[in-house]
């Protein structure tokens, strides 16, 4: 029995809450609580007679901890699941340690507002210190760390796909497969086909931001960074094909050059198609992609958040979309003195994800690992105060349940490497 406040009624979250009230044994009472309230009482309308779980629904403005906090004290859940932006993460955590109650999210911590001069300083400063510019790292919630720890509260970070299920492969192998991992590459293919010329599978202003800056990898003890798509490798994926994909730089790899001992590389490697690769070239040329407030019409617009409004909702292209998915990591390493390396991955199917819950694939592979995090820190599985990652806990009951829930792995021990 429990009592959980999801923030978010997206693409990812719709499916993470129908994943919940498929078990509704444990997930006994939900509350949808999101900026647009109608939203969330659609879904629980369309769930209603499906699932033994209570659902209510509110609306709640996550940028302003006070509401969440109010939220939370009203409701009294056991844990909040922040399946909004990474724009909110900071002040759900706010309002979480205020009101005693276990988090996690999705996605790390960034700011909507680029322009914020106290965040610039920061930024600028770690951009020298560490070496790669993203948007995003991990400093803003590792900080929450001793807050936590003291409060006796759980945080978990980026349980996604990638993040998420990645980091758990990588510690399913330190654990089972490997006495030492030398490399990791994290392969994400998207083989779906959603027929538009283009249009991005999660929250557009998000995926663009992500994908459009620098690449890095981690070598040595140090970042990487290269020019945006500047590393293009192919690789063949099994019951996709022949792919092109493009380096990247993605948020796992910050925790796991911290968390796996001795790992001497991590890489990110993302597939794109030429189509999208052109139309995002010609956004950015354009200036379609910028943060910057510009005034038009006496308005002040954010080009790409008008952007996000012309492109298709993501959370409609489950009907469209056809293909698979295939995301999994390659590690070479030494098993007991020999040389070694194995494949972890998942294969997921855009329409059968439609049929199940309504979805594309790439909410399906986010939304599962988001209800299998909740569902580790709801039994006790996973519950140490403080702020942690997947790779930071024992893979063995996540990746169970990644395998009952929809999300079966299988491990490949001679993959081809990525040179
Ligand atoms: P969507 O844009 O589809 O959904 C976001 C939801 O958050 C919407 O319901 C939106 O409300 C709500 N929201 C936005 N701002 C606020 C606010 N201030 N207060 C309350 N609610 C708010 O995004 P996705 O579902 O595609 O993505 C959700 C999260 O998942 C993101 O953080 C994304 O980065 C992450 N993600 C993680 C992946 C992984 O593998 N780890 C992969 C893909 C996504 P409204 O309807 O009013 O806009």
């Amino acid at each position: 029995m429990s009592k959980v406040l999801i923030i978010g009624c997206g693409g990812v979250a719709n499916v993470a809450i129908r994943k919940c009230c498929q078990c509704d044994d444990l997930f006994t009472d939900i509350c949808i609580a999101s900026r647009t309230k109608s939203k969330c009482d659609a879904l629980k309308a369309d769930l209603e007679g499906k699932t033994k779980t209570r659902i209510t629904t509110a609306q709640v403005n996550a940028d302003d901890a006070s509401q969440v906090a109010a939220l939370i004290r009203e409701y009294q859940p056991d844990l909040v699941m922040n399946i909004a932006l990474p724009y909110q993460d900071l002040a759900i955590m706010d309002a979480c340690l205020e009101c005693g109650v276990n988090y996690l999210d999705t996605a790390n911590y960034e700011p909507e507002d680029l322009s914020d001069p106290a965040w610039r300083t920061n930024y600028e400063k770690r951009c020298k210190e560490e070496g790669f510019s993203a948007y995003f790292d991990y400093s803003y919630q590792w900080a929450y760390k001793e807050k936590f720890e003291k409060a006796g509260l759980t945080a978990l970070l980026g349980t996604g796909f990638d993040p998420g299920v990645t980091q758990a492969y990588c510690a399913y192998a330190q654990k089972h497969l490997f006495d030492q991992i030398d490399t990791i590459d994290i392969l994400d293919c998207n083989g779906g086909d959603h027929g538009y010329p283009f249009a991005t599978n999660f929250n557009p202003e998000v995926n663009l931001r992500e994908v459009s800056a620098p690449g890095s990898y981690w070598e040595d003890g140090h970042w990487v960074e290269i020019p945006a798509m500047s590393i293009k490798r192919e690789y063949n994926f099994d019951q996709v094909g022949q792919k092109d994909m493009y380096l990247l730089h993605h948020e796992e790899i910050e925790s796991l050059a911290k968390n796996i001992p001795g790992v001497k590389r991590i890489r990110f490697f993302m597939t794109f198609g030429q189509s999208y690769l052109t139309h995002m070239k010609c956004l950015e040329n354009v200036g379609m992609l910028s943060t910057e407030p510009v005034e038009f019409e006496g308005h002040k617009i954010v080009p790409i958040q008008f952007l996000k409004a012309l492109l298709p909702d993501p959370a409609t292209l489950g009907p469209r979309t056809v293909g698979k998915t295939n995301i999994g990591c390659i590690f070479t390493g030494t098993k007991d003195g020999q040389e070694k390396k194995a494949y972890i991955y998942n294969v997921c199917d855009h329409q059968e994800c439609y049929k199940e819950v309504g979805s594309q694939a790439i909410s399906y592979t986010t939304g599962v690992p988001a209800m299998v995090g909740a569902m580790m820190l709801l039994t006790g599985k996973w519950n140490k105060p403080g702020v942690y990652t997947v790779e930071e806990f024992d893979p063995d009951p996540y990746m169970d349940a990644l395998n009952q829930w929809g999300l079966p792995w299988q491990i490949d021990e001679n993959p081809a490497l990525v040179d």
